[in-house]
């Protein structure tokens, strides 16, 4: 019996489809024109490759890049496709397809996550690797973009198995990574203890201890101080900013939140302390709505207790998609893509949208929610919080001399609303929106620097 025959018979076809549609997409644009997104069909619109591209190609004609830097911007660098087997825990071997896409090392060594989830697909894998070119060059880092991810179900496997696979994709990544090439970090999915394998694996092959190659490990193996909250501290200053841009107290300031993982939960504390009023929160199996404000460190507690939000005394329950379109002055969907579409954004009443997930919202969205008037605080921007504590710790793993938790989030509360003041302030000077002034500020300064290094052509 050979591996293949191994795999389910729906899992194979995905697989076979997602490699197909790899090959199907030509290496170079055809056209420099604008995706026309007005004709897209929810399907297209919901692609986050679609997603990423359109509002490239906007940015990158506004900016009137030049072609050749047009074409090289566009598309990743490299993508990588494993076949990964792994040994199960009932003596079986199963074999899992995983992808690592390296947008750009222009402006450093690629970084980012990596997605452990049923719903990976090199599109996908293509878009966040974009994305973070985008987003460490919005918080002017010194890192390019990548992106890996695994198809599968890590709710559905045992720790022995998340920990041979994640071992054995290290090694078939093995000459691609490294603190000067690509750093990973975790994603939906993964977390501290995924970092702390890759770490020994790539260390082992080494033949020395090697902590810069991965961000976002345990603090005692050269993790950093601040860095798991560090996404929803992001979130929680840009959040400051935008309330003091549009002169609104933050008293009384009505937020909801989608996804009660990494970035939701820790955004919700660090808003609950500062007096913001979180009046609902929705997970996948459920929603929790409280007008007075819900008790944050009660319902974490909860959480921990239960494995859910759900049967929390302290509010009620709610319908998941009903509760994101009632009136807040901030919505925050911390959870996936594609959650606000051209179905449900005319329905929204937040007035001001801050994107703690990558790619929430969809092009066509965009333009509906322009037309609202409401204040978009784009995930390039809204969510960068991890990526920059990230790079904080590649840089003390490489001093090997690590800083307090004050000194973490001291920089990266600089860091975080220098760059909200950035964004707004080129949204204002090129009459464009937010989501546009973030990535004209990105592709400015990445097409700067290819241009300098010069392009090997
Ligand atoms: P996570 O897995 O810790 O949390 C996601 C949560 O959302 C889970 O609790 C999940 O149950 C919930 N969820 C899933 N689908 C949902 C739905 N349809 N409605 C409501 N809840 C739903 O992941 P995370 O690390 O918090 O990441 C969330 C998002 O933020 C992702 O888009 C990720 O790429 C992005 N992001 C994460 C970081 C980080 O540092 N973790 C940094 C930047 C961006």
């Amino acid at each position: 019996m050979t591996a293949e025959s191994l795999i389910p018979k729906t899992e194979l076809k995905k697989k076979k489809e997602t490699i197909m549609s790899a090959m199907n997409t030509p290496a170079q644009p055809t056209t420099l024109e604008p995706v026309k997104f007005e004709q897209m069909s929810l399907e297209q619109e919901t692609n986050p490759w679609e997603a990423q591209a359109a509002r490239f190609d906007i940015a990158a004609k506004k900016l009137n890049l030049d072609p050749g830097v047009w074409k090289v911007l566009r598309y990743p660098q490299r993508e990588i496709i494993v076949h990964i087997p792994v040994a199960m825990d009932d003596g079986t071997i199963e074999v899992f397809t995983g992808y690592r896409v390296q947008h750009s090392i222009a402006r450093g060594p690629g970084k980012g996550g990596i997605r452990y989830s049923p719903d990976v697909s090199l599109d996908e894998v293509r878009a966040l690797a974009s994305w973070m070119t985008w987003k460490c060059a919005v918080v002017n880092i010194p890192f390019g973009g990548a992106k890996g991810g695994v198809i599968c179900n890590p709710k559905k496997m045992s720790q022995g198995e998340l920990e041979r696979m994640t071992r054995r994709y290290t090694a078939e990544l093995i000459e691609f990574i490294g603190p000067e090439k690509d750093v990973p970090a975790p994603d939906m999915g993964t977390d501290e203890q995924t970092m702390a394998w890759i770490m020994d694996t790539y260390s082992m092959h080494m033949r020395q201890t090697v902590t810069a190659v991965v961000t976002g490990k345990p603090v005692n193996i050269g993790g950093s101080r601040g860095r798991r909250e560090a996404t929803g501290r992001g979130i929680s200053v840009v959040c400051d900013s935008a309330l003091k841009y549009l002169n609104l107290p933050v008293e009384g300031c009505r937020v909801i939140i989608q996804g009660f993982g990494n970035v939701g939960s820790n955004a919700a504390k660090l808003l609950y302390e500062k007096g913001y009023t979180i009046i609902g929160i929705t997970e996948f199996d459920g929603a929790l709505y409280d007008a007075d404000g819900l008790d944050i460190p009660s319902l974490t507690s909860h959480r921990k207790r239960a494995g859910t939000i759900n049967g929390f005394s302290g509010a009620e329950a709610a319908d998941k998609d009903e509760l994101m379109t009632r009136e807040c002055e901030i919505l925050i969907p911390a959870a996936t893509e594609n959650v606000i579409t051209s179905q449900n954004a005319a329905h929204l009443k937040c007035r001001i949208l801050c994107e703690g997930a990558n790619g929430p919202t969809t092009v066509v969205a965009d333009d509906i929610l322009e037309e609202k008037g409401v204040f978009v605080i784009p995930d390039i921007l809204a969510n960068a919080g991890g990526v920059t504590t990230s790079y904080f710790e590649w840089v003390q793993d490489r001093m090997g001399y690590f800083w307090t938790e004050v000194e973490v989030n001291q920089r990266l509360d600089t860091i975080m609303s220098a760059s909200f003041d950035d964004v707004v302030h080129y949204a204002t000077t090129h009459a464009v929106n937010n989501r546009i002034a973030a990535y004209m500020l990105a592709i400015d300064r990445v097409a700067y620097t290819t241009k300098q290094r010069g392009i090997y052509a």
